[in-house]
């Protein structure tokens, strides 16, 4: 029994437990909610600034968990959402767990980075403007919220709004209370409010089962797995080592054995047009 108490504190308001219990049961483990308040970590809709490491942010919830519950996991997640950095128009979605073993003196933190999110921020003055970012968002599946436009600390925020007459009666409040007479209107990404961000950190929850039921080959510890990347993939044309990932590192948390293997895509050239020499 690689864990000799298999419960692990999850740190949330947001009802996480539930989608990360069927692939967590697959290695044994059991998630208690703990209930503490992480909007002291941020908040989405802004009352609280959020940190800047989403790494260290999830990983300091997932503390919190263990030390208020005395259990030795801890497990948390944190998203992060906004504009695609490249495609500029197109929601990304970004969400990192961390699993903080105790038992065996390790931390795994693993990402995942997708468009599937529906988030969706907008100004607006009347509630009649809201029905295009409602329809696009999953709208009442998804729930939005809705505060002032020049938000000043103690104004209010309606979250969680899941009724249209609830959202056009809060924009209107909002609007009223905003000096430039705006509302701002956001998808809710709290994870309770967004079945789109749960469906993501179920599948986290599934990596990471997978990943613990791995172990160590040299010392046997649940968790070996991908650390890390190489860049250097040769060009096509050329040869030339490109910024691209040649291998992946893989490796053990506990007793630091690393091996390195070629990509899991079996990719081996890199085009040329991420070639220093054939596109300068
Ligand atoms: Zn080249
Ligand atoms: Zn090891």
């Amino acid at each position: 029994m690689p864990y000799p108490d298999p419960r692990v504190a999850i740190a949330t308001l947001h009802g996480k437990a539930e989608a990360l219990r069927p692939a967590l049961a697959r290695v044994g483990l059991v998630p208690v909610t703990v209930a503490v308040d992480t909007d002291a970590f941020g908040t989405f809709s802004g009352e609280i600034e959020r940190r800047a490491d989403p790494r260290e942010t999830a990983i300091a919830k997932a503390r919190l968990g263990m030390t208020t519950s005395g259990l030795p996991l801890g497990l948390a997640t944190e998203g992060s959402f906004g504009p695609d950095p490249l495609l500029g128009f197109l929601p990304a979605h970004h969400e990192l767990l961390a699993f903080v073993d105790d038992t065996h003196g390790q931390v795994l933190v693993l990402e995942q980075t997708g468009r599937d999110s529906n988030w969706q921020s907008k100004t607006l003055r009347h509630a009649d403007e809201a029905w295009p970012l409602l329809q696009a968002s999953g709208f009442p599946e998804h729930a939005v919220l809705v505060r002032p436009n020049l938000f000043q600390p103690g104004m209010p925020v309606a979250k969680g709004l899941r009724d249209p007459a609830a959202v056009a009666a809060a924009i209107a409040h909002a609007a009223a209370l905003s000096a430039d007479g705006l509302a701002r209107l956001d998808t809710d990404m709290r994870a309770h409010m967004n079945p789109t961000r749960m469906r993501r950190i179920a599948a986290l929850g599934e990596a990471l089962a997978q990943r613990l039921a791995t172990p160590c080959p040299a010392c046997g510890t649940p968790g070996f797995g991908l650390t890390g990347t190489e860049p250097g993939l040769p060009c096509e044309l050329c040869g030339e080592a490109t910024d691209l990932v040649r291998d992946e590192i893989h490796g053990c948390g506990v007793c630091g054995v690393r091996e390195t293997r070629p990509r899991a895509d079996g990719r081996t050239a890199a085009d040329a047009g991420h070639c220093p020499e054939c596109n300068p």
